[in-house]
């Protein structure tokens, strides 16, 4: 079986933009490879300085991945701060890799070209990206379109690392390149936690709806005939509803008589579906911080049984031992 992985930024509280492009793709995965599931949180403090949310933000992306149904048995979840392979790999890394690779890295390009003055950690995040990726023996690392650059330098320094110190000391991973969703949020630009424009996944059942009532629609009057195609209604309603619900969607608004608010009462309906089952679980889950220390503390254990043994062969084959 091959091996995928994902990883997980610690941002604040997942919205279902997060959902929907990202938690529920990743958990199908689950499927058909092995799968390991990290929480990022070293890379999340390339940005954020402010210890009481880094410790939420962590236990509130943990309980919202296990709220969706990431089984810990089946998967492996870990914070990468507990696999201290990861930080000598990097390091191995960043001896194997130009400079000016890294200076090419998107986040550190765009910061430099603001005028912002990026802390290392935002200059060797691809290098810690890699270590994050080839240290796992990982065939497969599932992303979107603007990750490429990533995986094609953990791609690179792989390669680079096998080619001077033997075949096989590590696995070159393969970029399987996700369809990507976009999900727009309540004011029709993209959902996002920078516009303010999102609804938590977990949001109460009210504030759930009342998140679907402020979408953004025309003004049409009930009777009129309203075209579905590129309205954020719409466009939500696709990333959760089944084919044939949109296109009844699609149809009862063409027809008239059908208005936004009707339409805004069946994207709420759909929504309450899929998460309001997960709902207290996530709350449950949330609540006990120490047992989610227990499960991913397990996790890092598991995950080790893989780290421990490709460091091993790459200490060799560097010569450390
Ligand atoms: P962020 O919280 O912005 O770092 O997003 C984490 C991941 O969630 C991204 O890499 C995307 O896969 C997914 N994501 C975030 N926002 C959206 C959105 N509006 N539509 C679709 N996917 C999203």
């Amino acid at each position: 079986m091959k091996t995928s992985l994902t990883g997980i930024k610690p941002t604040g509280t997942p919205h279902i933009g997060n959902y929907l492009g990202a938690i529920k793709p990743a958990l199908e995965l689950a499927e058909s490879y092995r799968s390991l599931y990290f929480i990022a949180d070293y890379h999340a403090f390339t940005s954020n300085h402010d210890p009481k949310s880094m410790r939420s933000d962590v236990y509130d992306v943990a309980a919202t991945w296990l709220a969706c149904g990431l089984d810990p048995a089946r998967t492996i979840l870990y914070r990468q701060s507990h696999i201290p392979e990861v930080f000598e790999l990097t390091w191995i890394f960043d001896c194997l890799l130009a400079a000016g690779q890294l200076e090419r890295g998107h986040a550190y390009k765009d910061a430099i070209a603001h005028g912002e003055s990026p802390n290392a950690g935002i200059f060797n995040y691809p290098a810690l990206m890699a270590a994050d990726i080839v240290l796992f023996d990982c065939n497969i690392v599932p992303v979107g379109k603007d990750q490429k650059q990533h995986i094609e330098l953990a791609r690179d320094v792989a390669t680079r690392l096998n080619h001077l110190f033997g075949e096989g000391t590590v696995v070159v991973p393969e970029i399987k390149y996700e369809e990507s969703l976009l999900v727009p949020g309540v004011d029709g630009r993209k959902m996002s936690k920078s516009y303010n424009n999102y609804i938590p996944v977990f949001a109460s059942a009210k504030e759930l709806r009342s998140g679907v009532m402020k979408i953004v629609t025309g003004s049409e009057g009930l009777a009129d005939p309203k075209e579905a195609e590129g309205t954020t209604v719409f466009q939500l309603y696709c990333a959760i509803a089944t084919p044939a619900q949109a296109n009844e969607m699609a149809v009862k608004l063409k027809k008239g008589g059908y208005g936004w608010g009707h339409a805004k009462q069946d994207l709420y309906e759909a929504l309450e579906a899929e998460l309001g089952p997960s709902r207290e679980k996530y709350a449950a889950l949330r609540a006990d911080e120490k047992a989610l220390d227990r499960i991913l503390e397990d996790g890092a254990v598991r995950a080790r049984e893989i780290s421990l043994k490709t460091i091993d062969r790459v200490r060799r084959a560097i010569g450390l031992r």
